[in-house]
């Protein structure tokens, strides 16, 4: 690992995550685990130091951050990444196999330049625990913000998941699973607005919680300084979320039915999670796990998805990358797809970067390389903005820095020759 004290990157093309057209022969100097300046021209940084390394024209630019990702050990959308299921007449896997996968997952994830990820649910407490493992460096990974677990109406999801979610109704008993979220490490609180288009027995289209319900969990959360996700399918729900006051919707893909729902999230901030990856996997991808209404279902889905990502760009509204699939390190399939949707590639880039940290409330922190920021850094192997696609593929992500330490790609290891 270099050391974290100080480091120049030199000869970068530098795409800042704000917007801004990129710089060519920049250099971004860092230290103490920040950014503390861009410079555009070479010379201007004075003598090289030892310190210095010369990306040789490649890309930097923030790490990536997936807004809505499913951390948990059930590995199930990612076929072959954890062990097996156990064979009639095998021993059951032990339950704390689990750990490992999530060890084995967030150090894919780093490797694949998510620094950040913000968890929306898992089973038992593993996103905090992982979060904690990564904290106290323990484990390698992206920087972790957990939600606890789910709040929910009782609805039939609970059955699905589980110790994902934390049932509660009426107001009172919302605000109580709040602070029990707090009281268990959550960084923020997510509610479900509506169903879920994975539950067969719940209808994504109505509101699953009263609005009273769901104005109790917005309004605790925020006195207790929180923000709050909203699980968001049909569109009485995105009408309660956006009215309320929530601060993310994740899916969404109503929204394009009644734009001026797009209106009012882009005057409050409010940022928008497509999570397109997760319509085609239940469309596309796992088409024989689901039952066929569900499958039918999420074909529709699919092209609303798209609709509203198209209609939320056209209004204004902040865009954030969420997978919401898997396996993990391929998140920025999500970034492509959205590209193939109708953002453009800097709009895209922007969106992996920035506005996912703007989902976070962390955008003064992170998903810029700006000075000030949190030098979390991806350095791409070409340019990015010629074909988002190389944001997938494991060769061009050449080196990734956290918090001002190389995690991945270490530049003076003797393999990596220059290009
Ligand atoms: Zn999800």
């Amino acid at each position: 690992m270099y050391g974290g004290r100080a480091m120049l990157l030199t000869n970068a093309r530098v795409i800042d995550g704000t917007g801004r057209a990129p710089f060519e022969r920049a250099s971004v100097r860092v230290a103490d685990g920040r950014i503390v300046e861009v410079e555009s021209a070479v010379d201007s940084m004075g003598t090289v130091a030892e310190d210095a390394i010369d990306v040789q024209g490649r890309t930097v630019m923030p790490g990536l951050i997936d807004a809505h990702t499913h951390l948990s050990s059930d590995i199930s959308r990612s076929p072959g990444f954890g062990p097996p299921p156990a064979l009639h007449g095998e021993l059951p896997r032990p339950r704390e196999l689990g750990y490992f996968v999530l060890a084995k997952t967030a150090r894919v994830l780093l490797a694949a330049g998510i620094t950040t990820v913000r968890d929306v649910g898992s089973y038992d407490d593993e996103a905090i625990a992982l979060r904690e493992a990564v904290r106290l460096r323990i484990a390698e990974g992206p920087r972790i913000l957990s939600c606890g677990r789910i709040i929910s109406a009782t609805a039939p999801g609970g059955a699905i998941f589980t110790t994902m979610y934390r049932e509660a109704n009426g107001p009172d008993d919302m605000r109580k699973a709040v602070r029990e979220q707090l009281r268990r490490g959550a960084d923020y609180v997510k509610l479900m607005a509506t169903g879920a288009r994975s539950v067969l027995a719940e209808d994504p289209e109505p509101a699953q919680m009263t609005r009273d319900e769901l104005a109790a969990i917005v309004d605790e959360a925020h006195r207790l300084g929180v923000r709050v996700a909203a699980h968001v399918e049909g569109l009485d729900g995105a009408r309660l979320a956006v009215s309320e006051g929530v601060d993310t919707v994740e899916h969404g893909l109503s929204l394009h039915r009644e734009p001026a729902l797009l209106a009012a999230m882009a005057e409050r901030g409010i940022v928008l999670v497509p999570t397109l990856s997760t319509f085609h996997d239940l469309a596309e991808r796992f088409t024989d796990d689901f039952a066929p209404a569900l499958v039918e279902q999420a074909k529709r889905q699919l092209e609303e998805a798209y609709a509203t990502l198209a209609a939320a760009r056209e209004a204004g509204v902040s865009v954030a990358m969420g997978h919401d699939s898997g396996p993990p390190g391929d998140n920025a399939i999500e970034l492509v797809r959205m590209v193939d949707g109708g953002l453009s590639p800097l709009e895209g880039i922007c969106a992996a970067t920035f506005g996912s940290a703007t989902a976070l409330g962390l955008s003064s922190e992170l998903g810029t390389v700006t000075a000030g920021a949190v030098a979390d850094l991806l350095v791409v192997d070409g340019d990015p903005l010629s074909d988002v696609r190389m944001l997938c593929d494991p060769e061009r992500i050449w080196m990734v820095v956290q918090g001002g330490k190389v995690v991945a790609g270490d530049p003076r290891a003797p393999a990596l020759t220059p290009a």
